[in-house]
């Protein structure tokens, strides 16, 4: 029994594991000997954090990192003291082809191009905040559903190449609560052409989730929020072919797959 509450910390907490490839990411142990201020991989900033009883660096590697051996490389205050190489494999993302029955979603006014544009810098913004805090990378699901389309699909609408996907969707009921998948504050609330209602939170040191499509949000921007807190409903606003939460994982700007530091990895067989 006294086993067993011993390791109880470390059965409920499971870090997420390394996953070279492009919208993976990079999760070293820190050698015990050296201070690591700040880490860089593919000429992108990571993190450094605890977890488990010990420091490692956290480095998200963008989707359009071709595969190959890169130096991740530590720093302490600016200067590097270690190096690691650490190979991206390569990943091919299937093709998804969708109907979208709004054509300005797809092929955007000019009026509607010029509110993209002024949204722009907002997102910037909105991705760049961080704070200095560790962050807890064991979330919960924001909200349970079917998995309706994965991370890095390469996407067409109306047979158009537009961006790949940067993130998953759940399908859900319109109204359906969608919640805090870790600690945070909201980093910005707002409705965007493409992403509709929108919400990022911030869970320390630019880990960041966002919460796309919803009907609502009842959170305000710089709010805390606690994990598991209702913070918006499930909705079809912006780009969407129906209902469903398009939840993101930013880690210093970088889109990452979700399903990296979602529980229950059976759902990751793609
Ligand atoms: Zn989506």
């Amino acid at each position: 029994m006294r086993w067993v509450l011993l390791f109880l910390p470390w059965l409920l907490y499971a870090l997420p594991s390394s996953d070279p490839r492009p919208g993976g990411v990079v999760i070293e142990p820190l050698p015990s000997n050296l201070t690591v201020t700040s880490v860089r991989f593919v000429n992108r900033e990571g993190i450094v954090f605890f977890g488990e009883g010990r420091w490692w660096a956290l480095a998200p590697i963008p989707l359009d990192v071709g595969m190959g051996t890169y130096t991740l490389r530590f720093y302490r205050r600016g200067k590097e003291v270690w190096r690691k190489l650490v190979k991206v494999r390569d990943y091919r993302y299937p093709q998804q082809h969708l109907r979208i029955k709004n054509r300005r979603k797809v092929i955007p006014n000019p009026a509607d191009i010029r509110r993209i544009r002024k949204e722009a810098p907002r997102k910037r913004r909105a991705k760049a905040f961080h704070r200095d805090r560790n962050p807890d990378l064991n979330f919960i699901w924001p909200l349970k559903g079917h998995i309706s389309s994965l991370f890095g699909l390469r996407r067409f609408f109306n047979g158009k190449p537009r961006a790949p996907h940067r993130g998953i969707d759940i399908a859900a009921k319109e109204g359906r609560p969608v919640r805090a998948v870790a600690d945070g504050v909201v980093a910005d609330a707002g409705n965007f052409f493409f992403s509709g209602n929108l919400l990022f939170l911030e869970h320390g040191k630019g880990v960041m989730t966002l919460y796309a499509h919803l009907s609502r949000y009842v959170v305000k921007p710089g709010e805390r929020v606690k994990k598991g807190q209702i913070i918006g409903y499930v909705g079809h606003t912006g780009r969407a072919t129906g209902p469903h939460l398009h939840f993101g994982v930013l880690i210093r700007g970088v889109y990452v797959d979700p399903m990296i530091f979602l529980p229950d990895k059976r759902a990751k067989k793609r």
